[in-house]
C-alpha cells in the first residue's frame, strides 16, 4: 500500500471525512474549502502529539485517534467555538493496517461525538506523532478570551478535576489495574482516553463569560494564564475545588486534590462570569462549579478554610522546564 491508498483507504473513506456543514470542499484537492457563516470569525487551533511524549508506546490506536481529537477540539470549545473541520498530519514508521484502522475509528468516534469532519492533511513516514489542526466558527466579538476577567466576576470549572491526571500512571503500566475496582478503573481510563470537549458550555458561554479557557497544563497554572491576560488576581477556595470520585478512590483526598489543582489532563473549562448569570447557568449545566473570584491584584491564590493563603508547591506541566 502507498500513501495515495493508504489517504484514500484509511482517511477518505472513513466516516468522519464524509463532510459536514460548512464544508465545500473535503479531502483530495490542494486545499480544503470551508464556509465561515456571515458575521462569524474563523477560529483556529493546533495540537501536536507525540509517541513517548504525549502518549505511551503501543497506546491502542482506537484510543488514540479519540483522545488525539478531543485535545485539539476542546480549544474550540474554551472560545465558544462551533466545530467546522480539522486537518490530519499523521507521521507514521510504517503502514500498519491494523493501527490505521483503528485510528481511523476512534477518530470518526470522537468526530461525531463533537460534529467536526476531516478535510485534509498530511502523511509522512518517521518516529509516531500527530498533529491535529480544528476550525470552528463564532459569532464575531462574542468568542471567549482569556483577557476579559472583571473584578468581582465568578470563577467557575465545569466539572470535577484529577481523573485525568490520576489516570495516567494507569495508562503507563506503572500501576496494576487489578489492584483498582473495575467502576474506578473505567472512569479514569474514559478520563485519560475520551475527554468530553466542553463545546455545548462554551458556546453557551458565548457573551455571558468574560473570561475562559480550557484546563490542559493544571487549574492553577491555566487560571495563572487568565490572572495574567486580564490583569486581575484569581482566588481560588481550595475546598470549593472538585474532585473527581475516581482520583480520590485511587490516591486518597491529599493526592487527588493535587491532581485537581495541578495535573492537567481534563480539558473542563475554567471561566469567569458575573454572579448575575450563575443561576441559569447552572440549571443547564449542573457540574459547573464555583471555586472562587476575580478581584484587583496579580496571578493566582489558592486559599483555605479561613481565607488564608495557601503557599503554593503546585505548577503545570511545562515541556522545556
Ligand atoms: P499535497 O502534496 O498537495 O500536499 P498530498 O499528496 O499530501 O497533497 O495529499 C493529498 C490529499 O490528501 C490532500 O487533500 C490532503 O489534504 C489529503 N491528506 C493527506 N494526508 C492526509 C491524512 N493523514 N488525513 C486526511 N487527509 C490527508
Ligand atoms: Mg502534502
Amino acid at each position: 500500500m502507498n500513501e495515495f491508498e493508504l489517504i484514500q483507504h484509511f482517511f477518505t473513506r472513513s466516516a468522519c471525512a464524509q463532510g459536514g456543514e460548512n464544508i465545500s470542499l473535503g479531502i483530495g484537492d490542494d486545499c480544503a474549502l470551508l464556509q465561515i457563516p456571515a458575521g462569524q470569525s474563523c477560529a483556529v487551533s493546533t495540537d501536536t502529539l507525540v509517541c513517548g511524549i504525549h502518549f505511551p508506546d503501543n497506546s491502542p490506536a482506537f484510543l488514540l485517534g479519540q483522545r488525539a481529537l478531543a485535545v485539539a477540539v476542546s480549544d474550540l470549545a474554551a472560545m465558544g467555538a462551533t466545530p467546522i473541520g480539522f486537518t490530519l498530519a499523521l507521521t507514521l514508521p510504517q503502514i500498519d493496517a491494523v493501527w490505521l484502522q483503528g485510528f481511523s475509528e476512534g477518530l470518526s468516534a470522537m468526530a461525531q461525538r463533537c460534529a467536526i469532519a476531516l478535510v485534509g492533511g498530511d502523511t509522512t513516514r518517521g518516529p509516531l506523532a500527530m498533529t491535529m489542526t480544528v476550525m470552528g466558527a463564532v459569532p464575531k466579538q462574542q468568542a471567549l478570551l482569556r483577557s476579559g476577567a472583571q473584578d468581582g466576576d465568578l470563577l467557575c470549572v465545569s466539572g470535577p478535576l484529577g481523573a485525568g491526571a490520576a489516570a495516567v500512571p494507569v495508562v503507563l503500566g506503572e500501576v496494576d489495574p487489578q489492584t483498582i475496582d473495575a467502576d474506578t478503573l473505567q472512569s479514569l481510563l474514559a478520563a485519560y482516553w475520551s475527554p468530553q470537549p466542553q463545546l455545548q458550555l462554551g458556546q453557551y458561554l458565548r457573551s455571558k463569560a468574560h473570561a475562559a479557557l480550557d484546563i490542559s497544563d493544571g487549574l492553577l497554572a491555566d487560571c495563572e494564564h487568565i490572572a495574567k491576560a486580564s490583569n486581575v488576581c484569581l482566588q481560588i477556595q481550595q475546598a470549593h475545588v472538585p474532585v473527581a470520585a475516581a482520583a480520590r478512590q485511587v490516591l486518597g483526598d491529599a493526592a487527588a486534590l493535587e491532581c485537581a489543582l495541578s495535573g492537567g489532563d481534563d480539558y473542563q473549562l475554567a471561566f469567569t462570569i458575573a454572579a448575575g448569570e450563575l443561576g441559569q447557568l447552572q440549571q443547564q449545566f449542573p457540574a459547573v462549579r464555583v471555586i472562587g473570584q476575580v478581584c484587583a491584584g496579580v496571578g493566582v491564590e489558592l486559599l483555605d478554610d479561613l481565607g488564608q493563603p495557601i503557599t503554593q508547591q503546585y505548577s503545570g506541566y511545562q515541556h522545556f522546564n
